[in-house]
């Protein structure tokens, strides 16, 4: 069967566009949405098993429709959640509520188009007659569309060492996906645990060892050892910020950002004046000044933009005052095995080896900034010209329509959602965003579909 539209990926930016396209698209019209996750809907970000896990976001930035801004608060109200719009829920309710509304959102709409799921993952694909793009799915089934949607975010980055001469003993002290809680099962309460990366997964693992009764020492080690800084309760009000007035040379823009903060007395209104406008700002910047940015500026934006919950900061910031967390500074030069695991780094800014002994060594580098080399799938694509990688190796090459550019324009259509897209819009990993990028390209292929 050819279908109207195939979503490839399962987490929040597929159901996001399956949703819009089951609003927008005639009842004659046909959906398949093809995942290897467990619960459609969820991704890596909300299938948490922990409850304590927290959004980062409030829940009134939360909503799956940009023009319904109250939709998850009233969810969290219906199900008798104590939170409102400024506070910050449970990423596993999060993962109820996009299950939710899709479920809700097929029951009632009548009449409506076809939607199929089909839990497989895409391993290759072919285009067909000039007009469909068909998927080899590890089921060993084929689907073809004539509107492609890829929505595969990002997969895990790999440890930046290599773990070949490590025994099997040693490699099973060495968790490389820590999203499979079950590690923490594991973990003796007094164990010396080192995670590398120093990000929010970090902080979703140090609480996580926390309510597992973890008493041990943890250690984080990253390159820059920048942890991620705190929401407030009561914010203040977002600085209007006019981004044509700002200028593009990297250093120049900072400077002016710095300003702007001071003026402002917190620096968190200058971020959240600049939130809705990222986009608008990156699109501004030359290439060169996209360089600079990734190269040096990179980290403290991560720090400033990526923020914690009030209330899991200060539990955060508790461990490290009691000193039961330490943060350090330094390269990762390679692990071996002696009493435990050892970790040779050098010291940020210092041309001498440190050394750091644990039990176990967790990766929390975070998630691949989208390159395509972590997805079989995007890499076959590109090696049939159907995909651009971005030269930033910020996801693939779209247009401002989140379409893929193509040299004809009557073949299939192929469009992407999410973070693949990093590299056209900069500001595009998280709700916010993605929700409003998978209106646009759902409305853009319900323009084309009769
Ligand atoms: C721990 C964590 C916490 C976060 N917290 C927040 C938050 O509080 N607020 C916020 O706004 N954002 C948050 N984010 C950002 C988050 O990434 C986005 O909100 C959103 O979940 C991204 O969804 P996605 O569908 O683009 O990617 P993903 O969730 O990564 O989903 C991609 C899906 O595609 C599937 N897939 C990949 N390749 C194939 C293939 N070949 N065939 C079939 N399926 C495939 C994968 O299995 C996966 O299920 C968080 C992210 C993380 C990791």
């Amino acid at each position: 069967m050819i279908y109207d539209a195939v979503i490839v990926g399962s987490g929040f930016s597929a159901i996001a566009t399956v949703c819009n396209l089951v609003e927008l698209l005639p009842a004659s019209a046909s959906i398949a949405i093809v995942g290897d996750d467990p619960g459609f809907g969820r991704g890596t970000a909300y299938r948490t098993e922990l409850y304590l896990h927290r959004l980062n976001v409030p829940a009134g930035r939360m909503s799956l429709y940009p023009d319904r801004p109250d939709n998850f608060v009233e969810w969290l109200r219906e199900r008798k959640r104590p939170l409102g719009a400024g506070d910050f829920a449970s990423r596993q309710d999060y993962g109820l509520y996009i299950r939710d509304s899709l479920a809700e959102l097929l029951r009632h709409k009548k009449p409506r188009c076809r939607v199929d799921f089909i839990k497989a993952k895409a391993t290759g694909c072919v285009e067909r007659y000039g007009t469909v793009i068909g998927f080899l799915l590890d089921n060993g089934n084929e689907i073809a569309g004539r509107n492609i949607v890829l929505c595969l975010g990002v997969g895990n980055a790999k440890l930046p060492i290599d773990l070949s001469a490590l025994s099997p003993r040693a490699l099973a002290h060495v968790v490389e996906n820590p999203w499979r809680l079950s590690w923490l099962r594991r973990v003796e309460a007094t164990d010396r645990v080192c995670i590398l990366g120093s990000g929010l997964t970090m902080i979703d693992q140090v609480l996580a060892l926390s309510a597992h009764g973890f008493t041990g020492k943890v250690t984080v080690l990253s390159r820059r050892g920048l942890a991620p800084l705190d929401h407030v309760r009561a914010p203040k009000l977002a600085m209007e910020i006019d981004v044509a007035a700002l200028p593009t040379r990297m250093s120049e823009l900072l400077h002016a950002l710095r300003r702007e903060s001071r003026t402002s007395g917190d620096w968190r209104s200058v971020m959240d004046g600049l939130r809705p406008k990222t986009q608008a700002l990156w699109l501004r910047l030359p290439e060169v000044e996209r360089r600079r940015f990734l190269r040096h500026a990179l980290p403290w934006w991560n720090i400033h933009r990526h923020r914690v919950a009030p209330d899991v900061f200060g539990k955060f910031d508790s461990m490290i005052r009691s000193g039961q967390v330490s943060i350090r500074a330094g390269y990762l030069l390679d692990v071996e095995e002696s009493n435990g695991l050892r970790l040779r780094y050098r010291p940020r800014g210092r041309s001498d080896i440190a050394a750091l002994e644990a039990d176990w060594v967790v990766n929390c580098t975070g998630m691949e900034r989208a390159g395509i080399s972590h997805s079989p799938l995007l890499r076959e694509m590109q090696h049939q010209g159907l995909i651009e990688a971005d030269p930033l190796n910020l996801g693939i090459t779209v247009d401002a329509q989140s379409r893929i550019p193509r040299s004809t324009s009557s073949g299939p259509a192929i469009y992407a959602v999410g973070a693949l897209t990093a590299g056209q819009f900069w500001e595009i990993t998280a709700v916010p965003d993605i929700r409003v990028q998978a209106r646009k390209v759902g409305q853009a292929i319900a323009g084309g579909v009769q």
